[in-house]
C-alpha cells in the first residue's frame, strides 16, 4: 500500500507528460488528480519497469556545487565530490570554510586533500514490500550537502572510541571519505529540514516532521512513518527520521543524534 502511495505522487507529473490524452487537456489539472479510479488504475499498470519521468522534488534541495543528480530508468544515480558546502576543522587551515575546533581530536586527513567522492544509485520509487536490510560500515546514503551519511559503525567497530573526533555537524573523516554519523546541524538542527537520500531510496529528515512541525511519534525501528513531507505536494510518503533519542556517546560539542542506524526499509 505504501509503494502505491509512491507510485502515485509521480503520476500527476506523468498524466501531464502524455500528449495523447486529451481528457487530460481539455481539463482543469484538479481532475488529474480528483479521478482516483483513474489514478487507481495506472498505479496498477505502470507497475516498477516503467521508468519515472520526473526527479522527486526533494532533489532540488541537494548542495548541486557538490552533487550531479539524475534519472536512469527507474533509477536515481548521485554523483557527488563528497565535498560540503559548509565550514568544519577538517577543510584543513587556509581553506575557506575552514572553521577553527580545537576540541575535536582530528583524524589524520584533511578534506581538501582526501578523494571524498561517490557516487550512488537508488529506487527512484523505493521498494517497501520486502524485507528490511541491515545498515553496513561505509556510505549509507548522500546528505543534501554532497557528503556522505554513515551509520553507528567505524572501522571494525563502533563509533563510541571515534566520537571525539566529530567536528561541530557530527561529521570527520574516518578511513576514506568524510562523512556524518550524527545529526548534521549545519542543515538540520532540530527541524524537519531534508537531511538526504539513503540507499535504499528513501529520504531522510530532521528530528521533526514537517506534517506536524513536532517530534514524531509513529517512527518505526528505522525511523521511518508515511506522512506528508515539505516535497510531497499534499501527498503521503514513506520517509525517515533522524530519531529523537540521544546517542549515548558524547562528542567535543555535547550529546548528539545519530542520523540512521537503520535498518533500511526501502530495499
Ligand atoms: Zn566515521
Ligand atoms: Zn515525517
Amino acid at each position: 500500500m505504501k509503494k502505491e502511495l509512491i507510485i502515485n505522487k509521480y503520476l500527476p507529473i506523468k498524466l501531464l507528460l502524455v500528449a495523447t490524452s486529451v481528457a487530460i487537456f481539455s481539463c482543469s489539472s484538479d481532475s488529474v488528480s480528483s479521478d482516483d479510479d483513474t489514478t487507481e488504475e495506472l498505479a496498477e499498470d505502470s507497475a516498477d519497469e516503467e521508468a519515472v519521468t520526473e526527479l522527486h522534488a526533494a532533489y532540488a534541495a541537494f548542495n548541486t556545487d557538490a552533487t550531479t543528480i539524475y534519472l536512469d530508468g527507474s533509477n536515481v544515480v548521485i554523483e557527488t565530490t563528497g565535498l560540503p558546502d559548509h565550514e568544519s576543522v577538517y577543510w584543513g587551515e587556509g581553506n575557506d570554510l575552514y572553521r577553527e575546533e580545537t576540541e575535536v581530536a582530528l583524524t589524520p586527513s584533511i578534506m581538501s586533500s582526501n578523494n571524498n567522492a561517490v557516487t550512488i544509485t537508488v529506487d527512484a520509487t523505493p521498494d517497501l514490500t520486502g524485507d528490511s536490510v541491515d545498515t553496513n560500515f561505509d556510505t549509507i546514503g548522500i546528505a543534501v550537502s554532497g557528503a556522505s551519511i554513515f551509520n553507528d559503525q567505524e572501522g571494525a567497530g563502533t563509533l563510541d572510541d571515534a566520537a571525539t573526533s566529530l567536528d561541530w555537524t557530527g561529521a570527520h573523516i574516518g578511513p576514506g571519505v568524510y562523512h556524518y554519523h550524527l545529526e548534521p546541524v549545519a542543515f538540520s538542527d532540530d527541524d524537519s529540514n531534508l537531511v538526504g537520500i539513503l540507499l535504499d531510496g528513501v529520504f531522510l529528515y530532521g528530528r521533526k516532521c514537517d506534517s506536524t512541525s513536532d517530534y514524531p511519534d509513529d517512527l518505526d525501528v528505522s525511523g521511518g512513518h508515511t506522512s506528508t513531507t515539505q516535497y510531497t505536494d499534499g501527498e503521503e510518503e514513506y520517509h525517515y527520521h533522524i530519531i529523537n533519542e540521544e546517542y549515548s556517546v558524547p562528542t567535543s560539542y555535547g550529546y548528539s543524534y545519530l542520523a540512521f542506524v537503520g535498518p533500511y526499509q526501502g530495499y
